[in-house]
């Protein structure tokens, strides 16, 4: 081969490489283990979880209750450690980190939702939202613009100054996931988002989330009960027993 013809071919594989570029692995959990000792007697939460997640995914968990999927979520986002196992987050082995490490990858990438909101009752809907950027010492002026930003885009400018029980649950977790989205997360964990919402606002909530994921490219993990809510992401992980029973693609 020439060598004009070589380079043309190199230009044709650079230009496929990086239109096919593979998106990051953002979570890699290998054989995930967690069991709760009882007179001897290990009690499986989890058992041998091997999965991978990719940046920009959106994925739904779900399973009967009991079935393990609040601990494997709390275990994602860095709030519960397993028995066994290794979890690399963006390449990171978090199980050997030590804690104040741990928390700054926490704090720099991961914004969790809760069902019952999890809100500070004696701050208003903007401290609510602020809290995680003091936390993050952020600055006073680019505290108060991505405040801004989020009450504008959220729709909620005129309830800044209101407190959490002056809300409509909706509009609770609308400020839930403005204070996640505060810190500029990579990811969104959410446990039940909807879990307490009527289905008119856990479908705002979920076109949200499909917008966050779409537009802005945050990767999603959300636990679910509702194959609708299901259907906005990208994959569905079944669990059962503690065991991924299933690892299925949503079609779009
Ligand atoms: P899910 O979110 O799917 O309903 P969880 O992850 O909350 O399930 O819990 C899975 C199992 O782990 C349940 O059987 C629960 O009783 C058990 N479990 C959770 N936390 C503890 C704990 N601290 N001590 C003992 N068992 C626990
Ligand atoms: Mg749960």
């Amino acid at each position: 081969m020439n060598k004009d013809l070589r380079i043309a071919f190199g230009e044709i594989h650079a230009s496929r490489k990086s239109r096919f570029a593979k998106p990051k692995n953002m979570i890699q959990l290998t054989n995930i283990e967690k069991y709760y000792a009882n007179k001897g007697i290990k009690n499986y939460v989890l058992r041998l979880v091997t999965t991978t997640i990719k940046q920009g995914e959106f994925v739904s968990i779900m399973g009967p209750s009991g079935a393990g999927k609040s601990t494997l979520l709390n275990i994602i986002g860095m709030l519960e450690e397993p028995t066994y196992g290794t979890y690399e987050f963006l390449g990171e082995d978090v199980t050997s980190l030590n804690e104040r490490k741990r928390i700054e990858l926490y704090r720099n990438h991961i914004g969790f939702v809760f069902q019952a909101y999890h809100l500070i009752d004696e701050m208003t809907v903007y401290e609510n939202i602020e809290a995680p950027l003091l936390y993050k010492k952020v600055g006073s002026s680019e505290r108060a613009s991505r405040i801004a930003d989020l009450l504008d885009r959220f729709n909620i400018v005129a309830k800044k100054d209101l407190f959490p029980n002056q809300l409509s649950g909706g509009q609770q977790q609308l400020v839930g996931i403005a204070r996640a989205l505060a810190a500029q997360p990579s990811i969104i964990l959410a446990d039940e988002p909807t879990g307490n919402l009527q289905s008119a606002q856990a479908e705002e909530i979920m076109t949200l989330f499909k917008k966050l994921n779409q537009e802005d490219g945050i990767t999603i993990i959300q636990v679910t009960h509702s194959e609708k809510n299901a259907q906005y992401g990208n994959r569905i992980l079944h669990i059962a027993d503690g065991v991924v029973k299933e690892d299925v693609a949503v079609l779009s």
